[in-house]
């Protein structure tokens, strides 16, 4: 009876694995289409200072499937750096981000404004990486130093040498680096040291449960005081209310990025929005 039970269990378990299996290759064959196709795109979310001025944007990219909807990064970049499809998706991130930032030079009220773009450990870890982030900023004309790159912590789990050469040539060259998602993963103090970073952004985790967890708010604060301690600007993602972002202004922290000032918009909107936020209600 066990055992047959067993066998069955393992037939239902192998039906569904195929699903899941299968379900898996189709997105991954879309994915693979999705650049030809021009179904993939940016939206900008505000990073704004303790005034409300917005100081820039972060890069969060979409994939527009004709029946899948808009799909967020979370539902296909994990699968991206499975197939190795990251590494271009990345370079169309950088090409989009790149000549996005050659327009708002132009731009009446956008000139002076960061752009942030997410950068997979992957992409970091592929040797002609230096060479094709400086060639796309060249290419379209945009200055390097309105570019910062967001890394998390995992890249941090192999080669850190190789890492902070690269990071190292392209600090040299003006491009910024921030470590996103930080307080998550496992970063040492002494690579934190040692990385050419010149932002923390604090995880928005902490965020959520710095108001309702004392454990949160302690996190928040001595992810600041590191900051400090390090030379590095400390920005804090997903504040969604007016009382976060007055619990982090206290502890010392400057930068702001979250629904409260804005959710990821299109190109067109973003440049529509006003050039301080601080009177947005939440
Ligand atoms: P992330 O880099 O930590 O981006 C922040 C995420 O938090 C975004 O989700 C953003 O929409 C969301 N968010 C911002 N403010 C708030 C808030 O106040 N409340 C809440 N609940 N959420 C907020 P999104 O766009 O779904 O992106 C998810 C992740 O996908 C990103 O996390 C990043 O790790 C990855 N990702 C996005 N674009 C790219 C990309 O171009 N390349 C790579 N490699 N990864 C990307
Ligand atoms: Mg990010
Ligand atoms: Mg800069
Ligand atoms: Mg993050």
């Amino acid at each position: 009876q066990a055992k047959a039970q067993g066998k069955n269990t393992f037939r239902f378990f192998d039906a569904e694995l195929q699903a899941v299996l299968a379900g898996r290759a189709a997105l991954e064959a879309d994915l693979r289409q999705s650049i030809s196709r021009r179904q993939l795109l940016l939206h900008f979310q505000p990073q704004v200072d303790a005034q409300g001025r917005v100081l820039g944007a972060e890069a969060l990219l979409r994939w527009q499937h004709p029946q899948r909807g808009l799909v967020p990064p979370g539902a296909f970049i994990p699968e991206a750096e499975q197939c190795g499809f990251v590494l271009e998706l990345g370079q169309w991130v950088l090409d989009t981000a790149c000549r996005t930032l050659a327009a708002w030079a132009r731009h009446p009220h956008c000139s002076g404004l960061d752009l942030s773009v997410n950068v997979s450990a992957l992409q970091l870890r592929d040797a002609h990486f230096v060479d094709d982030v400086l060639d796309t900023l060249r290419r379209h004309g945009a200055d390097p130093r309105r570019l910062k790159l967001e890394l998390t912590e995992s890249l941090l789990a192999e080669n850190v040498e190789d890492t902070i050469a690269k990071m190292s040539q392209l600090r040299a060259a003006g491009v910024g680096f921030s470590l996103d998602d930080f307080g998550t993963g496992y970063s040492s103090l002494n690579y934190l040291r040692r990385l050419p970073l010149e932002e923390l952004k604090i995880d928005r985790s902490f965020v959520n449960d710095m108001l309702g967890d004392p454990n949160g708010a302690v996190i928040a604060r001595t992810i600041v005081a590191l900051g400090q301690t390090f030379g590095l600007q400390v920005i804090a993602e997903g504040v969604e209310t007016p009382e976060q972002r007055d619990a982090l202004l206290k502890m010392g922290c400057r930068r702001f990025q979250g629904f409260l000032f804005g959710r990821p918009v299109d190109q067109a909107s973003f440049e529509r929005l006003p050039q301080s936020l601080a009177a947005i209600p939440s």
